[in-house]
């Protein structure tokens, strides 16, 4: 150890004295204090060790920002103004006032999870949620899991293991954060077998490849990229009577588990849950949080037969669902039963906000703001979290700029606040998009907003 370090240590106060000076000033017994103080200095030390001898200034704000994580009650709230609107960094979809009182109720309450109110025998989870999925998308039978990515891997297990399952070149993925389609398809026990070339694949690679060891097609929906051009892969229908032909099944990772047209609002067609029904697939895999703007969950929709396998695989236990987000899919999919999407759901009331609405929006931050350092801007949103890859909608906002500190500074004040606004920053020029800015959030951003821009006067 050299004499620096050493001489560091040594300076380093003991968790006695840091508790006998303090203790009376923080709202803690003394005994989660000495421990918080014990954690703290124990890292610090650690962080000396490692060759920062200056790590113990910085001690009496970790045991602050400590204190601070037992004594809030408060849940970090963020403002999003990067225009992406199903933000994965940012927790994805908000859900609607409706899901999160629904989900609130759950949690606070006993519900009858899995009894009948009439005979209290024991019933299936999941009821009202399966009920309308099949309303909405026409499917047989569906369940809820935690994520798509559990999922896929639920349904790959309980229906491939040990046997091969065929998927495109182009199609065999890597979604985000780790989840490859070939680790997972490892990870289920079957065997992939990959056909056709990246831009292109049709239905004889598929069919050359079918043979008694098969249990499947799987098809991937290429949510976060696109391959344009020379590119050619067959209809949804084709792969299923192709399918259904030879016997076995037709399995399909759709990602967003959208419901609405998206054409609707300038966008390209993202698949709907619906379509792939209809195109006769067996079992249709989708996210709860991305373009159906619930909670986290992975939703299994499909077949009688093939559901009451996957229901019964062991793992269906494992990546269930609890009470709140049984509830919080139900009100979710109510709204789109009634047709109130738009209104109810955030991420459609985002999506369906006209550009002349979100530009009046910018007019009207920028003459609240009234600083020169801010311009009202034409701009691009994007729906984002693997959907829609490649396809934005013009939008509006505002850009800030400074010439006396960086587009990276600025947002990274931006960010700090005590109420966080997440900008953009594009060609060193700091951008807020209304689209993704929630109807009630204008007054907390302005006021971040405004505390920033006024720290930059005179600097
Ligand atoms: C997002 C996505 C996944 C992963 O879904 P999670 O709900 O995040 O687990 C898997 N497949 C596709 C095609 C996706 O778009």
């Amino acid at each position: 150890m050299d004499a620096q370090t050493h001489a560091a240590l040594r300076a380093l106060p003991s968790v006695d004295a840091i508790v006998r000076e303090e203790c009376g000033r923080v709202a803690l017994d003394e005994y989660m204090f000495t421990e918080l103080v014990r954690i703290e200095v124990a890292a610090t030390r650690a962080a000396i060790l490692d060759g920062n001898p200056d790590a113990a200034v910085a001690l009496g704000q970790r045991i602050e920002a400590a204190i601070a994580l037992v004594v809030t009650n408060d849940v970090t709230t963020v403002i999003n103004a990067t225009g992406v609107i199903v933000h994965t960094n940012l927790g994805r979809s908000p859900v609607s006032k409706a899901t999160a009182d629904a989900m609130s109720r759950a949690a606070q309450n006993y519900v009858p999870l899995e009894v009948q109110l009439a005979s209290a025998e024991r019933g299936g989870r999941g009821a009202d949620v399966g009920a309308l999925l099949g309303l909405l998308t026409g499917a047989e039978a569906s369940m809820a899991v935690n994520n798509n990515a559990a999922a896929i891997l639920l349904a790959l297990s309980a229906l491939c293991q040990g046997k091969r399952v065929i998927v495109s070149r182009g199609e065999a993925v890597e979604i985000g954060g780790g989840f490859r389609i070939p680790d997972v398809m490892r990870q289920s026990g079957a065997q992939l077998v990959e056909v056709g070339t990246t831009n292109r694949t049709n239905l004889a690679d598929y069919a050359a490849e079918i043979d008694d060891d098969t249990a499947a097609i799987l098809s991937v929906h290429a949510s976060n990229f696109a391959i344009s051009g020379f590119t050619s892969k067959p209809q949804l229908a084709e792969l299923a009577d192709l399918a259904h032909e030879r016997g076995i099944l037709l399995i399909e990772d759709v990602g967003s588990g959208c419901l609405v047209e998206t054409e609707r609002y300038g966008l390209v067609h993202e698949p709907t849950l619906r379509e792939s029904i209809e195109a006769g697939v067996d079992v249709v895999t989708a996210s709860g949080d991305k373009l159906l703007g619930g909670p986290q969950a992975g939703l299994i929709l499909g077949k009688q037969q093939a559901l009451d396998l996957i229901r019964r695989h062991p793992f269906a236990r494992a990546i269930r669902t609890d009470k709140t987000v049984q509830e919080g899919l139900a009100a979710t999919l109510r709204h789109y039963a009634r047709g109130e999407h738009e209104q109810a759901v955030p991420i459609w009331w985002m999506m369906s906000q006209r550009e002349s609405e979100l530009r009046e929006r910018a007019e009207r931050w920028q003459a609240a703001l009234a600083s020169p350092h801010c311009r009202v801007v034409s701009t691009r949103s994007v729906t984002g979290g693997g959907s829609l890859p490649g396809k934005s909608q013009p939008s509006a906002g505002i850009a800030l700029q400074s010439d006396h500190i960086s587009a990276a500074e600025l947002a990274r004040r931006l960010r700090t606040a005590d109420l966080p606004v997440f900008p953009r920053v594009e060609d060193e020029r700091v951008i807020l998009d209304c689209r993704t800015v929630l109807p009630d959030q204008d007054e907390g951003l302005l006021n971040t907003v405004g505390g920033v821009l006024s720290g930059l006067v005179g600097s």
